[in-house]
């Protein structure tokens, strides 16, 4: 393989500049051309590419974002879109893609490789919900920035005697926010995999005050049925129930543009690497991952078709560390 491409897709996430640098200089290591591709598949299908150098990569690995640029490109769902991108990649004769991103990422991914073009993927979303890799790239930056806050709103709840609602990102899964609650020494926890209703909320933030602590901390995942603007209404309209005060801060994009920390750049780069050289050993169709501290590629069609599990026995250690 001579000419390969490169493109990061969907949320961005802290280190995929890390990944773009090692799938580049790896590539050009083994003699080959690497293409860095705009926005991802809107710029695939417009064919908006351009050719990397070792030193076009320079500089970049410390920071947040994708020096790429990353998009949402609902065309690409589309086989018409599919094709447009594939007629690019032959014009310029480019025989391998990595595409570095989330579940849609790689199910757009999984998609080209069933066109029978070789691609692999690298994963990499802040949210985590990526089956075939224990970790993906950003989530360890992403969780030191949640924590940041929490530790900070601990400070100012104690000191108003506060009870304070934070919610992370995950639109459908809980990791962040049961991983940032335990980390963060939260009194309750929120996820979309364990539903927990206002009340039963309240009866635990209440009960951290009757333990005499001077502060309440909630973490709550976005995708949770109550997430917290949906509680803070709840409790507006039933304030008398609470019995404190009770705020809420919303993380939101905050949590995706931190300097990538020293786990998602060497993550990111070992990923990077493991790509390249699975497409150069004629190895595609894979997603490469993390699992029991090795690379290891999954093949795409299990990966988008499978959900990974979320361990909520962490659940209940987390209840019994809050007391
Ligand atoms: P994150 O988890 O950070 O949000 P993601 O990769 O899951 O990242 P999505 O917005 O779901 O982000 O997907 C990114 C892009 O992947 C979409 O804009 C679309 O171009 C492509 N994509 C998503 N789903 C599909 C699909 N079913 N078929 C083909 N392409 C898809």
């Amino acid at each position: 393989m001579k000419r390969i491409a490169v493109l990061t897709s969907g949320g961005d996430a802290p280190g995929m500049n890390a990944a773009i640098r090692a799938v580049t200089r790896t590539g050009i290591g083994l003699g080959m051309e690497v293409y860095g591709v705009h926005h991802g598949y809107a710029g695939l299908i417009q064919g908006d590419l351009k050719l990397l150098s070792a030193r076009d990569v320079g500089d970049v690995m410390q920071r947040g974002g994708t020096f790429l640029g990353s998009a949402r490109c609902p065309e690409f769902r589309t086989l018409e879109g599919q094709q447009k991108a594939l007629n690019r990649l032959a014009e310029k004769g480019i025989e391998g893609l990595v595409v570095i991103g989330g579940n849609g990422s790689q199910t757009g991914a999984h998609a080209l490789s069933t066109l029978g073009f070789p691609v692999v993927g690298i994963a990499s979303t802040i949210d985590n919900d990526l089956f075939g890799s224990e970790l993906t790239i950003g989530v360890d930056t992403a969780l030191n920035i949640a924590l940041e806050a929490i530790d900070r709103l601990k400070v100012t709840a104690s000191s108003h005697h506060r009870a304070f609602l934070v919610e992370v990102m995950g639109r459908d899964c809980g990791y962040l926010a049961l991983m940032a609650g335990i980390a963060g020494g939260a009194e309750v926890i929120v996820i979309p995999e364990f539903e927990t209703g206002p009340e039963e909320i309240a009866a635990q933030l209440r009960a951290a005050y009757e333990r005499g602590k001077a502060h309440a901390i909630g973490v709550v995942a976005e995708g949770a049925t109550y997430n917290a603007e949906k509680l803070v209404h709840y409790f507006q309209e039933n304030r008398e129930r609470l019995g404190f005060d009770l705020r809420s801060t919303t993380l939101g994009h905050v949590q995706r543009g931190g300097t990538p920390g020293a786990y998602d750049r060497l993550l990111a780069t070992r990923l990077g690497v493991a790509a390249v050289e699975h497409l150069a050993k004629g190895e595609h169709g894979v997603l490469v991952g993390l699992q029991a501290g090795r690379i290891v590629p999954t093949p795409l069609d299990i990966v988008v078709s499978s959900k990974k599990p979320l361990d909520l026995s962490l659940m209940d250690m987390a209840g019994i560390l809050a007391k």
